[in-house]
């Protein structure tokens, strides 16, 4: 691997501050999606290797608790600048293992790093508060305090921002963390870790575990079931969350838990028509539609649905489509075979019920897992693509008469992510914005995410929010303090 800092490829799970085998020994290997080569190989963790590392999390707990929040702020400064210094090979590493083209690589190492800089700040900020008594005599406060030992499982779509946007906070805010990253992304993880433990933070505060992903319940139901954990944070599918919540429910454990998405993307007959175009092709696209919160239901009004479909269809078929590391590449493989054959899947299943192909809709022969950007029109809602998110470059769009009509189509998923709409009458979006059930609403905006605003979703797409001032109250509990007797 070509890295600057070769040290930064590390092949091993990290407890209590040193970089380990598994004490099976057993080992799983990492394949490059772009072309099925071997990445390199990871530790197949164990419910024991994963006591260790809870029982390390525990043991750091109460000195990193006890540092002030501008302590921890000076170490997770340490560890951002480090992240920024060593972007090129971070995002080298990112664009082997996981695919995706090295300019996106990048700017996801910007992306995570945005997180450990707003958490560095909010680690001073963890405010109580001093609530007026209704009895004489008493004083009534409340103070934060870190929850305790996290357990982080983080998905393969987004390696490095979904590591920093969890446990950024969960270090500021005092907690531990044993962090899970998927089994076909870890050395991103491992490389994050390193350079964590290059900024100083102490031994046993991060610990990384790593598990194949056909073995992953042996490590997932320690983490869940550890009476020593005190919360999960989980981004990935809806069906794996609700695994994780009810393993937690036997001992009552927090949870974040950001899940799967099936975003509406509406474009009224009032929209900007070119913005329209730009903003559905930066959402839809990027990570190869690899995205939770990609537009899986594009609806058109009727008197723009031919315009806009042939736009995207032509933009569409312009993008490059080729393995990461090729200058200029812009859509990378699927993550997995699976992957690739749910996507292959649904556009047959769309196309066998009535949907037109109006670009792409076959595998490119960039490689075997890469699909080309596939626009289809005339969707309707028995096909798989509408209720399913498809995880893929394609964009289905579906055609739509008026604002009430669209709305209850948007609505109607067990999914409540992100939506987007694009319209240039202030009522409309008004009526629209407070009516779309989703946690997170562009309006305008094809691209929405920042570490200064609360990402989260409402129904089956998760429980909490991440980023913003609420990202860190996620690893804080509250506590209330009585005080009686202040006057005789
Ligand atoms: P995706 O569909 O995006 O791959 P998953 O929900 O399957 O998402 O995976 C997200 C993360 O959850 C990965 O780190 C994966 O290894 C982990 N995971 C999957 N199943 C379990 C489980 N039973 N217990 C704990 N973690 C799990």
């Amino acid at each position: 691997m070509d890295l600057k800092d070769k040290s930064l490829f590390i092949q091993k799970c990290f407890i209590d501050g040193h970089w380990l085998d598994a004490e099976s020994k057993e080992i799983f290997d990492v394949m490059n999606p772009s072309d099925q080569t071997k990445v390199g190989t990871m530790p197949n963790c164990s419910k024991k290797d994963t006591v260790k590392a809870i029982e390390a999390a525990k043991k750091s707990w109460n000195n990193w608790k006890k540092l002030t929040g501008k302590e921890r702020s000076i170490f997770i400064r340490k560890w951002h600048n480090l992240i920024l210094e060593n972007i090129d090979d971070l995002a080298l590493i990112m664009t082997l293992e996981n695919g995706k083209p090295i300019n996106d690589s990048k700017a996801e190492i910007t992306y995570a790093s945005w997180f450990t800089d707003w958490f560095a700040e909010e680690a001073k900020r963890t405010y109580g508060k001093t609530i007026p008594s209704t009895m004489q005599g008493r004083r009534i406060i409340t103070i934060k305090q870190s929850v305790g030992v996290c357990g982080i499982i983080t998905p393969w779509n987004f390696p490095a921002a979904m590591i920093t946007r969890k446990v950024a906070p969960a270090l500021a805010a005092g907690c531990p963390v044993v962090i899970k990253p998927a089994g076909s992304t870890p050395f991103t993880a491992t490389a994050l870790v390193e350079l964590a433990n290059r900024a100083g933070i102490p031994d046993g505060v991060i610990n990384l575990i790593s598990v194949s992903e056909k073995d992953v319940a042996n490590v997932g139901d320690e983490l869940c079931e550890n009476l020593n954990v005190r919360k999960i944070s989980f981004t990935g599918s809806t069906n794996v969350g609700k695994i994780l919540m009810s393993k937690t429910a036997g001992t009552v454990k927090r949870v974040s838990m950001e899940l799967g998405g099936h975003a509406p993307f509406i474009v009224f007959e009032d929209a900007d028509l070119d913005e329209a175009v730009i903003g559905a092709m930066a959402n839809k696209y990027r990570n190869s539609g690899q995205v939770c919160v990609s537009a899986n239901r594009i609806y058109v009004h009727e008197s723009i649905y031919d315009e806009f479909s042939n736009r995207l269809a032509e933009k569409s078929s312009q993008l490059k489509v080729a393995d990461g590391r090729t200058e200029g590449s812009q859509i990378g493989p699927l993550i997995t075979p699976q992957a690739f054959k749910k996507v292959e899947e649904h556009v047959e299943d769309a196309v066998e019920k009535g949907a037109k192909i109006l670009t792409g809709g076959t595998n490119d022969n960039s490689g075997v897992q890469f699909y080309k950007p596939t626009v289809l029109t005339d969707i309707n809602n028995n096909m798989k693509i509408y209720y399913e998110e498809t995880f893929g470059p394609v964009a289905p769009i579906i055609k739509f008469k008026n604002e009430n009509e669209v709305i209850e189509m948007a609505n109607d998923t067990k999914y409540g992510l992100a939506g987007y709409f694009y319209s240039r009458d202030i009522g409309k979006i008004w009526r629209v914005a407070e009516a779309l059930e989703y946690g997170m609403v562009g309006i305008n905006a094809g691209v929405i995410s920042t570490e200064v605003a609360p990402f989260g979703g409402i129904k089956e797409s998760g429980i909490g929010r991440e980023g913003a001032e609420e990202g860190i109250e996620e690893y804080l509990e509250i506590k209330y303090l009585c005080f009686d007797g202040v006057e005789k």
